[in-house]
């Protein structure tokens, strides 16, 4: 099958609307170009939409989502800070691992892959910590975490939330809920191909970013000289990808023209059609109802079926990628997205047909 049909029902990245390919085919700006610079300062303002925000610090990171967790660590973090990171995952285990590279004392708080993390252990894990942190949609187990009551009750704490999953296809509100410092990916629920790493820092979280952190490259103080410009203009940091910017000010658009309300809605639908479904079908889903994500659904391969050879039928009779499961889960789990414009009853239809044709059920 061309690879043109594909239907990506993974974990990310997810299909991208004609809108979001016609921006990346678009003739090159410069990345000092006054056009690029009004895309950019728009991308930025968009951004702050889809947070929920009104952070001036808010700009998409040349770097995947990975890059924001890194930036937001070493921007936040000296050696020998307590950090507290929630950890019931993957990503919050690279969290804790990330923190610790830069000589963070980790707290680690943890909870069983597919359950969600209690706010009140992570606010009592230390006295005064520099840091919480903790992922939002976990995308190893499709289970949402709580931030709100973390935000309520952080006190001198910096609050920072990985929102790479959750951005853009279940509620963030970053002002609202108190959020320090949150970071995204422009592969999942943007619908945007993967490549940058919008994040944003409140006034609060700015005014606690160490000075000179020891990545130049990651170094918010400099790359807001250039995304912000310092009063005297625009300094120059690194050229920008030119192209995966326009295409994220274009899915950016998509997004907000549709309206955050209707864009959580449609991934809700889509990801409570998919689930209802695959109850139909037999198949077990992890996690309790009240904490499952709509837009990652992870589901439990039945005892006997190889979970490799169904992905495979998947993709080579009906062009339907999925996820396999992420690192002890490789093999038991498959994880199903339903993100961006992969949030759409005719995608869950189809998948459902298949996997049922492919299970034999
Ligand atoms: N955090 C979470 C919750 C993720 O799901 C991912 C990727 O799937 C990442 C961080 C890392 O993002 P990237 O793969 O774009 O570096």
């Amino acid at each position: 099958m061309a690879y043109r049909d594909r239907v990506l029902m993974g974990p990310g990245p997810c299909n991208v609307s004609p809108e979001v390919s016609a921006a990346l085919a678009a003739p090159l700006l410069g990345h000092l170009d006054p056009e690029f610079l009004h895309v950019l300062d728009e991308t930025c303002s968009r951004l702050r939409q889809v947070f929920q925000t009104t952070n001036p610090l808010t700009l998409p990171l040349s770097a995947t989502g990975s890059g924001g967790m890194e930036a937001a660590f070493v921007n936040l973090v000296r050696p020998g800070d307590p950090v507290v990171v929630g950890i019931n995952g993957l990503f919050g285990e690279r969290m804790a691992e990330v923190a610790s590279r830069h000589g963070a004392d980790v707290v680690r708080v943890e909870a069983p892959w597919g359950e969600p993390l209690d706010p009140q252990r992570l606010l009592d894990a230390h006295r005064a910590p520099k840091v919480i942190a903790v992922v939002h949609a976990e995308t190893s187990t499709g289970v949402r975490n709580d931030v709100e009551p973390l935000g309520r009750s952080k006190g001198d704490a910096v609050l920072l939330v990985d929102c790479v999953t959750s951005l853009g296809g279940v509620e963030v509100d970053v002002d609202g809920w108190g959020v320090d410092v949150a970071y995204s990916g422009s592969q999942k629920c943007l619908g945007v191909p993967p490549g940058l790493a919008p994040i944003t820092v409140s006034p609060e979280g700015r005014r606690r970013l160490v000075q000179r952190p020891t990545s130049w490259y990651f170094d918010l103080d400099l790359i807001a000289r250039y995304v912000e410009g310092d009063g005297g203009g625009r300094t120059y940091h690194h050229t920008a990808p030119v192209a995966m910017v326009m295409a994220l000010h274009a899915g950016l658009g998509l997004l907000l023209d549709e309206g955050l309300a209707q864009v959580w809605q449609r991934h809700l639908d889509a990801g409570r059609a998919l689930q209802q479904g695959l109850e139909e079908l037999g198949l077990e889903l992890v996690g309790p109802p009240s904490h499952r994500l709509p837009q990652l659904t992870v589901v439990r391969v039945p005892d006997g079926v190889d979970s490799a050879a169904v992905r495979r039928q998947l993709l080579e009779r009906y062009g339907i990628e999925i996820g396999a499961g992420a690192g002890p889960w490789a093999s038991t789990v498959w994880r199903i997205g339903c993100m961006g414009p992969s949030a759409a009853s005719r995608h869950v239809a189809l998948l459902l047909a298949a996997l049922g044709e492919v299970l034999g059920r």
